[in-house]
């Protein structure tokens, strides 16, 4: 680890490392403060997960939106909806019982302050009524989802058109206007503290990374350049004289460290939002190395909402989205997918061949949102008789992910699903089966014979060969349930389509890790926390790498980073 009183390259009083939705409001309100700040950020634009996401923000607690459109709502009923621990999802588990309180009482209490905020530095939002769109974990009073307005062409340059951009662009104006200082291609690598776990922060280390795609030679450049720090030295040494704020987006893409919550997180699952930016808990890890604690394991591991996704975009190793191809990350992304508008048109199989459930039950549930449950009386333990159960909807990620037959020694790998369909399911769907639609190099396969396809299969993450045998009688048996009407083995409602026409086609469709949900500890300031519950000063964290606050997405990280960065300003200055 570094020593404290080297040389240092660079100085701010603020210094936030990660530019996406916690690390933009951050910044601002920061530099709103009085305080100079750096952002310092891994990927060669900001945005992070945030720039790529559906742009759905939920901020609720009595906003002007909600006025505006007749909604109540405040911060009391934020908190108390998002503390209830008698709330649970379809499956039976519970959304918002291992919350913490402290971390709750503030989100409600910022709730607010921050959609205003945001609307002060530039986001447009979508002229609607607050609802509970795209949303999971908003709480059963009130509808709270914003949709944030991005249209092509209209100056936000999006890494691959997406609506969280019309989020993302706006704070990033807003913060270079302010003078808010950007280096980006740095990661940071560690923290540096007074004693090894003892003191203040006193600033961090960072690497040069520059991203290449392949077949370029040149690194990619950021939309915007005014306010950024253009140093290609291999490492830089900032110091934080106030603070240093942690906003890096949690863990979903460190496959060791997502699996100390879930060992069911092996490698053959991908992440949302790669290959544009990775929340490779970079963060988490340099904090626990000067002392920092984790907090509300449980939030990763509870089985709600969108922890697990399987994705209708298929034959694409980043199958969670269709990507451009005027996208930047284009030539690393390499297919645009196969968008699957119904689970009747393919059998998905384990990398054995065998089917292991109903295909209509693939898409994620979403968490409870306004009026889920009805009647709801809050903190009442018969919430719970207001359910509909369904159990079985969750089955897939389970089968899916740990059961996988040749999950074997040494590795006991998890493996590939495969999405199985044929030439008419391509004629029907108006599919086309080659790139860029499609990556044949590891992600997509065709043959004559299902014999031939089961041959062909060759992935990373395929542990030995599918048997051809084993594919053949699981479309035959597939085949005679559609003759009858009846899937007898999973309950598929009416099986509609054979797979019965050469060519024959194997396309990636395993699930993806969205979020993180559980991180380091912090207090209502946004500080984090040690092992004995002291505060570590000068270090403070927000958005998906803090832990103790199961929500999904937009609102938690904002609003985060909006706490953070008021706090982080009012420091001393230490030096
Ligand atoms: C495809 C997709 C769709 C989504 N849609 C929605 C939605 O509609 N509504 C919603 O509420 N939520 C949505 N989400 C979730 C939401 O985008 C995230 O919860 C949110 O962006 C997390 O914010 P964050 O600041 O914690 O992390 P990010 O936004 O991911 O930002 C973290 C930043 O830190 C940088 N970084 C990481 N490590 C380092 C390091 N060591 N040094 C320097 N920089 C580093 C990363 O490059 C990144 O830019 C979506 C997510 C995805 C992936």
């Amino acid at each position: 680890m570094a020593q404290a009183g080297d040389i240092w390259d660079l100085e701010a009083d603020v210094v936030v490392i990660g530019g996406g939705a916690a690390g933009l409001p951050a910044a601002i309100k920061a530099r709103d403060g009085g305080s100079s700040v750096i952002v310092v950020e891994a990927n060669y634009d900001v945005g992070g997960h945030a720039i790529v996401s559906g742009g759905n923000v939920p901020l609720g607690g009595g906003t002007s939106a909600q006025k505006k459109y007749g909604i109540k709502d405040s911060p009391d009923t934020v908190f108390s909806d998002l503390t209830d621990w008698t709330v649970v999802e379809n499956n039976g588990w519970p959304n918002y019982r291992y919350n913490d309180r402290e971390v709750m009482r503030a989100f409600a209490d910022n709730c607010a302050p921050t959609f205003e905020f945001l609307l002060e530095n530039g986001v447009k939002f979508k002229e609607i009524a607050p609802d509970n769109q795209g949303g999971h974990c908003l709480g059963n009073t009130a509808p709270r989802e914003n949709h944030a307005f991005w249209t092509k062409g209209a100056g936000l340059e999006s890494p691959n058109a997406r609506p969280g951009t019309g989020l993302m662009r706006p704070l990033e104006d807003s913060a270079r206007k302010k003078g808010v200082k950007f280096l980006l291609n740095h990661k940071m690598t560690g923290f540096i503290r007074q004693g090894q776990k003892s003191g203040a922060i006193l600033g961090l280390t960072a690497e040069y990374s520059p991203r290449i795609m392949p077949g370029q030679s040149t690194p990619l450049k950021s939309f915007r350049s005014d306010g950024n720090i253009e140093s290609t030295k291999p490492s830089v040494r900032i110091r934080a004289k106030k603070g240093v704020i942690v906003a890096t987006g949690g863990m979903t893409s460190d496959v060791n460290f997502r699996r100390m919550y879930d060992p069911r997180l092996t490698e053959v699952l991908t992440v949302a939002g790669e290959p544009y930016s990775y929340q490779d808990a970079s963060g988490e890890r340099a904090a626990m190395e000067i002392g920092a604690s984790l907090w509300g394991l449980v939030n990763q591991t509870l089985e709600v909402g969108d922890q697990i996704r399987t994705q209708r975009v298929l034959g694409t190793k980043w199958n969670y989205m269709n990507w451009e191809l005027e996208s930047p990350i284009f030539p690393l992304v390499k297919a645009v997918g196969l968008t699957l508008k119904d689970w009747q048109n393919v059998i998905l199989v384990n990398q054995v061949g065998k089917r292991f459930f109903d295909e209509t039950k693939g898409d994620y549930p979403h968490g409870n949102v306004a009026g889920d449950i009805d009647p709801y009386t809050p903190n009442d333990y018969r919430n719970h008789d207001k359910i509909h159960f369904h159990p079985n909807h969750y089955n897939f990620f389970n089968a899916a992910v740990a059961m996988n037959e040749y999950s074997e020694p040494p590795e006991y790998s998890g493996g590939p699903i495969w999405a199985i369909f044929d030439a008419d399911a391509v004629a029907r769907n108006k599919w086309i089966v080659e790139p860029p639609h499609v990556d044949p190099d590891g992600y997509f396969f065709s043959a004559n014979t299902l014999k031939e396809l089961a041959a062909k299969i060759k992935s990373e993450f395929q542990a030995k060969p599918m048997s051809g045998e084993v594919l053949e009688a699981t479309a035959a048996r597939y085949n005679s349930f559609v003759d009858k009407g009846t899937d007898e083995d999973f309950g598929k409602p009416t099986p509609k389509y054979k797979i019965a026409q050469a060519p024959f086609y194997a396309a990636w469709g395993t699930p993806n890790v969205h979020d993180t949900r559980s991180g380091l500890r912090i207090n209502a300031n946004g500080q984090v926390l040690d092992m004995n519950g002291q505060i570590i000063p000068g270090l403070y964290c927000a958005g998906e790498s803090a832990g103790g606050f199961n929500q999904h997405g937009l609102g938690r990280c904002t609003t985060q980073g909006f706490i953070c960065g008021g706090n982080a300003a009012k420091e001393p200055s230490r030096g």
